[in-house]
């Protein structure tokens, strides 16, 4: 059994970001998350995009702000149950909570906080019958490593930010030749988007297939071409490719958690946001893109002031004896606990 002060599920940039802030009151965490690397939607969809509104950096990639992290928390040593969803808690008989994960790895602390984000993330996939088979063989549905698809012929299929996004970024001459598909004349990304996409079809920069579907995807081993039908005549279009990626977005599916007896509005975790954070039941707090409560914004820096409230209400359950003065960080400096 993991024992710790306060166990974090999901670790996200925010549930990162409560380590810090937990360590500062001298309380120690343990994360657990689904995924086999830390850093939820920053390193699982957009590992390499620019992110413009983190306090204090005027632009830094997903990835880079997840290592910042990393290296933020080192000192206050938290432990890690990675490629592991928790699928249970429950109280034991001291009050503390006792996490348990889908491979039986049980945890317990005084207080838990869900930084569980989207939850689950689940690509929503097209019905092509052998999709199955060319999964990371050709079709891609998260684009991780923008190098892999450097000079290479590809296929996108979507019409939302993230296709035009990436249709945009692969058609300036990184990739060999770019296809983008999608089922219908109007577009879901933004405005600006939708004009550079056109003007680079207009000047073959992309090959800009609206008002048809990818029907069929062919290869031997890997993927080698794609038919698109046209909606309108139902006619096929071979295109040889090397990668189909269809972005469709993801499902956010809360999993678990949803089960946890805490109260549930909009796919998220209802919390008190005048006070603390917490939830429904006492000593479970969530904080990130999993909570919800009036005029929520799912970003980034409104999770970390969120960590910031919610250790302090943390503490008081822990310690309740103790009285714990805000301390500016310029002032004290960061004493972690060691290894
Ligand atoms: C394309 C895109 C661009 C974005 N751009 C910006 C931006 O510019 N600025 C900004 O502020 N925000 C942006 N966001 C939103 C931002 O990424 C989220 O607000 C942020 O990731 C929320 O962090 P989080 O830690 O709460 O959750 P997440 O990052 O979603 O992490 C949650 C973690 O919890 C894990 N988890 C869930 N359920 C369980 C379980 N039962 N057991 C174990 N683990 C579990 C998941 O695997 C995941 O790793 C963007 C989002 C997307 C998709």
């Amino acid at each position: 059994m993991i024992k710790t002060d306060i166990i974090i599920i999901g670790a996200g940039p925010v549930g990162l970001f409560t380590v810090f802030e937990a360590g500062l009151l001298k309380l120690k965490c343990h994360l657990i998350d689904a995924l086999p690397e830390p850093g939820g939607q920053c390193i699982e969809i957009y590992p390499k995009k620019p992110i413009y509104d983190i306090p204090g950096y005027p632009s830094i990639l997903g990835y880079e702000l997840v290592e910042n992290l990393m290296e933020q928390i080192r000192p206050f040593n938290p432990g890690f149950t990675l490629g592991e969803p928790a699928v249970d808690i429950k109280k034991d008989v001291d009050e503390q909570f006792i996490v348990t994960t889908k491979q039986g790895t049980q945890h317990k602390a005084p207080v838990v906080a869900i930084a569980g984000g989207l939850g689950v993330f689940t690509p929503r996939r097209p019905p092509i019958s052998n999709l199955k088979e060319f999964e990371n063989k050709g079709v891609n549905y998260i684009i991780k490593d923008p190098e892999l698809f450097k000079e290479k012929d590809i296929v996108i299929s979507g019409g939302g930010d993230s296709a035009l996004d990436w249709a945009l970024y692969f058609a300036n001459d990184f990739s060999k030749k770019v296809t983008l598909v999608h089922r219908s004349q109007q577009f879901r990304a933004h405005n600006d988007s939708v004009q550079k996409a056109m003007d680079m079809a207009s000047n073959g920069k992309i090959n800009l297939i609206l008002d048809s579907e990818v029907s069929a995807i062919e290869g031997n081993g890997s993927l080698e071409s794609v038919k698109i039908k046209s909606k309108a005549s139902k006619e096929l279009t071979k295109i040889n490719c090397d990668y189909w990626l269809p972005l469709f977005g993801l499902t956010p599916k809360l999993g678990p958690i949803a089960n946890w007896g805490l109260e549930i509005e909009k796919n998220a975790i209802k919390v008190n946001n005048s006070d603390d954070y917490s939830t429904n039941i006492p000593g479970i707090y969530a904080v990130g893109d999993v909570n919800t409560y009036k005029g929520k914004l799912k970003l980034i820096l409104c999770g970390f002031h969120e960590s910031a409230i919610m250790v302090q209400s943390a503490f008081k359950r822990i310690h309740p004896n103790k009285k714990n003065i805000l301390k500016y960080t310029t002032v004290t400096g960061i004493s972690g606990f060691g290894e």
